[in-house]
């Protein structure tokens, strides 16, 4: 039975439409087969089974920018100090790239790149990251986490090649969820919109990842840089030993924040718990 919900009318959270259950989503979509070819240049690194399943303790929120920084990073940190105080992990943010060392990074099962930018890890610290997700380490990236570190050959496969090219003017648009047995996209409708700030990207990370969502580019003006009918926008993989989430949504401040207004306050559910699932899958907790 199919279902549609009206949510946040006027907001940008608008309107979704799902069935009971994640069946709907997978019956609806033809999920993406691996093996398929990425621009950009892939390595010769393959894909391993994530490590077992590990704890969900403490994450390290990196918010250090070198080019354009969000207001949203704020709120951001927030949002996600309130996730840890509901389920039992601790959140340390920092600015800090030093911190990116082994000793550093071995108290944190997920470090999360929050609207990072730039140029924000020297060689060393870059090499300690590659260490820490080698032995297991979880990795979530946040919307411009794909704005960040565009000549580090290695994080370019973290982030499945899709490095940011663009993004038209704040719009809504629809997203199809493509993965709905996923902790991040379980709570989700089939199809639903949201206004946010929509990347395009330099290459389609399909084939290196598995995609959760895509937008539908007929909803809404992806603009220069448009990636057609199929348009990624948050997907995972097990990556070199480790785990890697990707959310591009995540621009506005009003996605991070609690409100007493109804359609505000779904709006933020939804998207806080998208990132729950994305952290909790990264630490090997969830799947
Ligand atoms: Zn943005």
């Amino acid at each position: 039975m199919r279902v549609c919900a009206t949510l946040g009318l006027g907001l940008g959270f608008l309107a979704g439409c799902s069935g009971s259950g994640g069946e709907t989503a997978s019956a609806r979509m033809q999920p993406a087969p691996f093996g398929g070819t990425l621009a950009g240049g892939r390595g010769s690194m393959t894909p391993e089974p994530p490590p077992p399943a590990a704890a969900l303790e403490s994450v390290l929120v990196f918010t250090r920018t070198a080019g354009y920084r969000h207001d949203a990073i704020g709120p951001g940190v927030e949002a996600i100090r309130g996730l840890g105080a509901d389920n039992g992990f601790t959140v340390t943010q920092t600015e800090e790239a030093s911190t990116f060392s082994d000793a550093a990074l071995a108290a944190y099962d997920v470090v999360i790149f929050l609207s990072t930018t730039g140029d924000v890890l020297d060689a060393n610290q870059q090499a300690a990251l590659e260490r820490y997700v080698r032995a297991g380490g979880g990795w979530v990236g946040i919307h411009a986490a794909t704005d960040t570190e565009y000549d580090w050959p290695w994080y370019g496969q973290l982030i499945g090649g899709a490095y940011f090219r663009s993004h038209p003017a704040i719009q809504t648009a629809v997203v199809n969820v493509e993965q709905s047995a996923h902790a991040s996209t379980h709570h989700l409708p089939a199809s639903f919109s949201i206004e946010d700030e929509l990347y395009n990207f330099r290459a389609n990370p399909r084939g290196a990842v598995t995609v959760l969502m895509t937008l539908d580019e007929a909803t809404y003006s992806a603009g220069e840089g448009a990636m057609g009918p199929d348009h990624p926008i948050a997907w995972y993989h097990a990556f070199d030993g480790g785990r890697a989430w990707y959310t591009a949504l995540g621009h506005r401040g009003e996605l991070y924040r609690s409100d007493p207004d109804p359609a505000r306050q779904a709006m933020f559910t939804f998207f806080t718990q998208h990132l729950l699932g994305g952290i909790q899958w990264a630490a090997g907790v969830a799947s």
